[in-house]
């Protein structure tokens, strides 16, 4: 790490000790529709951070620190609770359910207290399991974890859905998907970028649905931007699709 880098991260970490007491975090939202449809069935909660100077801080800046320093489960905790009562006010004022589906971080996943935080935040919101999903990444989980394991299986005892984030970009990929009781995958958007002009990535993107749909899995491409991606999608049956083309993350009012 250079010596700014490392500078810069512990005047962030220093500053998010104190956002969570100063309120300073917020969710956005980004929809996920049915392939072919234009009704919104899922949304991604997203963590924003505007820090007590009004600076807007991104994610891939401050959740790293927050996963170093630990801050991530507390952090990850307020996210669970936020998102599950904003699932809980759709699910009363919608006539079509929303699913939500909230980001975790494999330190939370790791963690022995996890499933009872995520049992915490449905009871208190008086959600339905089955409307929120627990996204996982592979990243920093490269190893075999008991702890892990037991957590993914709980969830889906509790009737919570576990997707498998960023897909393709971590070690073991395909062997996750038998490992762990997992219903959703999200293949990354770095495969969505070059469908349209490499017939590689075509290819690969195609063979991760035909895999994902033969072990019943349900597919979310992210990432799609253009048209054109959305309609080989949809040819290469994938189910759902996130993206800029179909909306940018937004406040839960704008939604
Ligand atoms: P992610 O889970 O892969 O989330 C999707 C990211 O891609 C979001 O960035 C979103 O704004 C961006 N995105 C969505 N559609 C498009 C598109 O069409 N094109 C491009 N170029 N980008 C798109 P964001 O909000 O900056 O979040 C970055 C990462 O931070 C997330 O990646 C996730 O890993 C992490 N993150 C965000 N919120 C949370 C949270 O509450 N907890 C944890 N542990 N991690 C979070
Ligand atoms: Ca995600
Ligand atoms: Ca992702």
């Amino acid at each position: 790490m250079m010596a700014e880098d490392a500078a810069e991260s512990l005047l962030i970490e220093g500053r998010l000790r104190q956002a969570l007491e100063n309120n300073e975090f917020s969710l956005m939202f980004q929809p996920i529709i049915r392939t072919g449809s234009t009704e919104i069935c899922i949304v991604e909660t997203l963590l924003r951070w505007t820090n007590g100077q009004n600076e807007k801080i991104a994610p891939d800046r401050f959740i790293p620190v927050a996963e170093a320093s630990g801050l991530i489960l507390d952090i990850g905790r307020w996210v669970l609770h936020a998102a599950c009562k904003q699932a809980s006010y759709w699910q009363q004022t919608r006539t079509i359910p929303i699913v939500v589906s909230v980001n975790a971080s494999p330190l939370q996943l790791a963690s022995p207290r996890f499933c009872d935080d995520v049992q915490a935040a449905i009871d208190a919101a008086d959600l339905p399991p089955s409307l929120l999903t627990i996204e996982l990444t592979e990243r920093l989980m490269v190893e075999e974890d008991a702890i892990t394991s037991a957590n993914i299986r709980r969830l889906t005892e509790m009737g919570v859905r576990v997707a498998l984030d960023d897909f393709g970009t971590g070690y073991s990929s395909l062997s996750y998907l038998t490992r762990y009781p997992i219903q959703c995958i999200k293949i990354d958007r770095s495969f969505i970028a070059k469908i349209e002009c490499d017939a590689q990535s075509r290819a690969l993107v195609q063979a991760i649905i035909g895999i994902g749909k033969s072990l019943k899995m349900v597919m979310v491409a992210e990432g799609v931007e253009t048209q054109e991606q959305a309609t080989l999608l949809e040819m290469m049956g994938c189910d759902y699709l996130q993206g800029f083309l179909i909306g940018r993350p937004v406040s839960a009012a704008a939604l």
